[in-house]
């Protein structure tokens, strides 16, 4: 065991033992609360100095918000500030509407929410603090280590030591490097994403969008142009506008959350566009547009290190595109699951419910990472033909396999099966994805090789029924 006299033993906090996590994102805050609540002693390491308000929308599926409704009453505080749209509408770019379909506002009793993203995080935030989970704020790690019998983090020349770290710490993840063993950068999705949250009665101005201000019920509005498509959520319970513009990536976007978009170059995009949303997106203030590079990357089997000791869980393992819907819902997900396996196996079998977790995993997420390519996929490279037959073609898939999934309780159900896989190397048959699937692993690369082939049914893996 290394210790210093400033570590933490890691095997001394109590019978459960202590986790570390990097990363307050959704993932990690998610995998702190499931951890407490069964009984480990937690601190999580987050290089932020405060949790910060950036960001818009987030989809909460009710595969997550049924894990979130074991928080207190977080779930109740996060509907009343959230939406939760009864239907998409979706335009053609000349406003023409292609197709109203329905969005069910909840699956088995637990709600889909669209919420914005600083908002939730906060209340996520405030929940783990009530349970008494540590933070240490503004701290940024700088390396990993592990031994047989734990594992840590430096953060400014500090060595915290503990049974297990568990790294949440998003796309551009440090962890990810130790885990693997090799830098592998994430990739240009080939697109980027003006996008902006805005105050609601800024489009009181324009009769166009004057309408939208008077709203009593949320709205989700999707105009679809070739590679390009815009986005019009409005928030009643909170009074505000969201705009996406999804372009084709050709100014050398940063990947970054604080990007300035350019008010005129997003009008460019959509010139010629129905007035309406022309008129919406004139109305943003333009110090709150920021353009945001779509990365991503290919989905990796392997998320713990050479001991067992440290995962990576969230975007840090499975990056998702937005038009998943599913990025956050995956890392809560990954936060049940990590919860149920070390409840199960406990402090001494860390390394099996690491690795149990990969198995649990790898599947489902490699399917809804691919998901998000897919939808895009179909608003960009839209097969005209298909939707004139059936614009149900042009649906935003949520399958009940996904929504109506149980991460917590397939995690207790499919344990044993899981450590067995691990322990003697035998396959593992996944039951979290679509009945009747075979699973196949795909390449960013793969998928940009189909990114100009016209969108038929068969060529997606996710059904949008
Ligand atoms: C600022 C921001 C705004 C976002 N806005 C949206 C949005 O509007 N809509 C949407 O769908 N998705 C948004 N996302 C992405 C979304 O939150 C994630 O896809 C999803 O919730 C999965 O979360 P995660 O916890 O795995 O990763 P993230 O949410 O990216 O969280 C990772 C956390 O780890 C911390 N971190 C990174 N490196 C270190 C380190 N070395 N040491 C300590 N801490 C570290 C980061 O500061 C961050 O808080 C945003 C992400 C960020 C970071």
């Amino acid at each position: 065991m290394a210790t210093n006299g400033n570590e933490i033993n890691g095997t001394g906090f109590g019978s459960r033992g202590k986790i570390l996590i990097v990363g307050a994102g959704y993932g990690g805050l998610a995998t702190a609360i499931e951890l407490k609540r069964k009984g480990f002693h937690v601190e999580v390491v987050e290089a932020a100095r405060q949790l910060t308000t950036q960001g818009d929308i987030i989809q909460v599926g009710s595969n997550a918000s049924r894990v979130m409704s074991n928080w207190g009453n977080l779930l109740e505080q996060a509907v009343a500030e959230s939406a939760q749209p009864a239907r998409m509408t979706l335009f053609d770019k000349s406003g023409k509407k292609l197709l109203e379909a329905p969005l069910p506002t909840e699956f088995s009793g637990y709600p889909v929410l669209y919420s914005n993203r600083g908002l939730l995080q906060r209340l996520i935030f405030e929940e783990a603090k009530t349970l008494g989970i540590e933070f240490r704020l503004g701290k940024r790690v700088k390396s990993y280590f592990e031994e047989d019998d734990c594992a840590g983090v430096e953060i400014d020349g500090e060595r915290l030591v503990a049974d297990a770290v568990i790294a949440a710490d998003g796309i551009h993840s440090a962890a990810r490097k130790h885990v693997i063993g090799i830098q592998q950068h994430p990739r240009s999705s080939g697109f980027a994403v003006y996008r902006t949250c805005f105050p609601l009665e800024c489009l009181a101005k324009d009769p166009l969008t004057k309408p939208f201000t008077e709203l009593k019920e949320d709205l989700f509005h999707v105009w679809l142009g070739s590679d390009v498509h815009a986005i019009l959520f409005i928030t009643v319970a909170t009074q505000s506008a969201v705009i996406f513009c999804t372009h084709k990536d050709t100014y050398e976007v940063e990947e970054s959350w604080t990007n300035p978009g350019d008010l005129h170059d997003m009008l460019n995009v959509v010139e010629g566009w129905d007035p309406i949303i022309c008129a919406a997106m004139k109305a943003i203030p333009p110090e709150k547009l920021i353009d945001w590079k779509l990365l991503w990357r290919d989905p990796i089997r392997q998320w713990v290190s050479r001991t067992g000791r440290i995962t990576l869980v969230g975007d840090a393992a499975h990056p998702h595109l937005p038009t998943s819907g599913q990025g956050a819902a995956q890392a809560i997900e990954d936060a049940a699951t990590i919860g149920a396996l070390l409840d199960k196996l406990g402090k001494d079998n860390i390394p099996d419910a690491f690795r149990a977790f990969e198995k649990l995993r790898y599947e489902r997420t490699s399917l809804t990472q691919r998901m998000g390519w897919e939808t895009r996929h179909r608003w960009h490279q839209t097969d005209w033909e298909a939707v004139a037959v059936n614009p149900e073609f042009l649906k935003m898939p949520q399958p009940m396999w996904l929504y109506t999934f149980d991460a917590e309780k397939y995690a207790y159900d499919r344990c044993d099966e899981a450590v067995e896989s691990v322990r003697k190397g035998t396959p593992f048959i996944s039951t979290n994805t679509p009945e009747g699937h075979v699973h196949e692993d795909w390449t960013v690369e793969m998928m940009m090789a189909l990114e100009k082939e016209q969108a038929k049914d068969h060529f997606y893996r996710v059904a949008n029924k």
